[in-house]
């Protein structure tokens, strides 16, 4: 990509009334664009990054046998009716329209009810399950707190995964087949290290939902960590039951802030209840199918790594989801022949990459000083930093600097290929 072409632009200030650095930083880079509070849109770098969560995401999903869908924004009444979730107190985030005919909808927050009713179609033996499908959808929710950037949406992407199953054996491998493939995705994406597995309330059927926290200040959750277990326990389960069962004590806890970036629930039979979801097993018996559902929030995610990892100067992207791995940069030189020179060399880098499949933004842009490209690139926070000047050339070297490191080398363009 040109980035004489990119229409976006990189900001100095600070939007007004945003506060979180986040969103501050996104808006800066030309990354998203804030449409109102707690609503953005992804602009090309932007959606790139988007896509490259998504795709590490749907590889980990495939992986354990998931089937990609996408589900319908507007939802039937009637579904949630029967499930109690549609004048649920507890349900505070609904954004509900009326269909010209005078039938009530609503925006979907989340799938359980219309995945697991249009199941009715699908699954009617013990030789159709097990089913596992999950979508990216951007989720509508009437929020009531939307001050932490793209963390917090009123419109958010979320991978939410449904399981449907035979029974109870066949529901808990799967479940904890979701939980490793959880742990890989965020290892892929650089949050390894800081994400827990949390032990959360589970409802009726189960004693514990589970939690992916994410350890950042601005997070909005309080967990309990167990370091050397690698385990942590949300605030609302901290019982001494909870601890004992966990093989947990109280003094080996930390207190520390996360956000949840993922989550996943047990419906038990419950849901299949109530909107009608059985299945006839090998001796011809009626019986509930097991439902189970899996988030991650895609643009929280995005939005914990900006936290997490830029600094006073812009982003800072792992590798693994930046929008592009290098960020090409030409500097202009004070006569034309040098100028020239420096185009051509750095019109034919940019080639080499494309041509060996690297994905590059290209600051071919004339009217830029060295300092504002400089600024630019820091704040755009493309992981590897190419700089070809009139100096650079004439010495037939490249100058090499990763965004995350302080100190900028001097490499040969075959050499650098050759360490990508
Ligand atoms: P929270 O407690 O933070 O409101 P939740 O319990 O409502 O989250 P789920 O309904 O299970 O979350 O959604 C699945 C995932 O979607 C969450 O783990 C989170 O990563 C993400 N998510 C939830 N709400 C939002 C939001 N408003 N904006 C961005 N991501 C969200
Ligand atoms: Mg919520």
């Amino acid at each position: 990509m040109r980035q004489s072409q990119l229409f976006t632009k990189t900001r100095k200030d600070a939007p007004k009334g945003e506060v979180s650095k986040n969103a501050d930083l996104l808006i800066r880079g030309g990354f998203i664009h804030k449409e109102m509070a707690g609503v953005y849109a992804y602009l090309p770098l932007g959606l790139r990054v988007v896509e490259k969560i998504k795709q590490i995401i749907r590889e980990e999903m495939n992986n354990i046998g998931g089937q990609e869908i996408i589900m319908t924004a507007l939802q039937r009444k009637e579904l949630w009716e029967m499930t109690d979730r549609w004048d649920d107190a507890n349900v505070d985030v609904w954004f509900k329209a009326m269909l010209k005919s005078g039938t009530e909808v609503g925006f979907g927050w989340s799938h359980e009810e219309p995945i697991t009713d249009m199941m009715k179609h699908y699954l009617n033996s013990y030789r159709d399950l097990p089913i596992y499908v999950y979508q990216f959808q951007t989720k509508l929710r009437n929020e009531l707190r939307a001050k932490s950037g793209i963390m917090r949406g009123r419109e958010f992407v979320m991978k939410d995964m449904y399981s449907y199953t035979a029974n109870t054996e066949m529901h808990e491998k799967f479940y904890a087949g979701v939980i490793d493939a959880y742990h890989r995705v965020f290892e892929r994406i650089g949050l390894g290290d800081r994400t827990f597995l949390t032990f959360a309330s589970g409802g009726s059927f189960t004693q514990f939902s589970h939690e992916f926290q994410t350890l950042t200040d601005v997070g909005e959750d309080t967990i309990y960590l167990h370091r050397t277990k690698k385990l942590a326990i949300n605030q609302e389960v901290l019982t001494p039951e909870v601890m004992s069962q966990l093989g947990v004590s109280r003094e080996d806890l930390e207190e520390v802030r996360a956000v949840e970036v993922g989550n996943i629930f047990n419906f038990g039979e419950v849901k299949s209840k109530q909107l009608g979801l059985f299945y006839r097993d090998e001796q011809g018996n009626e019986k509930p199918v097991i439902l189970g559902s899996y988030g991650i929030g895609i643009t929280r995610l995005m939005g914990t790594i900006v936290e997490i990892l830029a600094d006073e100067k812009g982003l800072v992207w792992p590798e693994s989801i930046a929008p592009h791995k290098v960020h090409l940069i030409e500097l202009s030189a004070k006569d034309d022949a040098a100028r020239q020179t420096v185009k051509k060399a750095a019109e034919e880098y940019y080639a080499k990459l494309l041509a060996r499949g690297i994905e590059v933004l290209y600051d071919d842009r004339a009217d830029r000083s060295a300092g504002e490209k400089f600024a630019d690139s820091d704040l755009i926070g493309i992981p590897w930093r190419v700089v070809v000047s009139e100096k650079t050339l004439a010495q037939k070297i490249i100058e090499v600097k990763k965004r995350a490191e302080k100190e900028a080398r001097l490499s040969t363009f075959e050499h650098f290929i050759e360490e990508l």
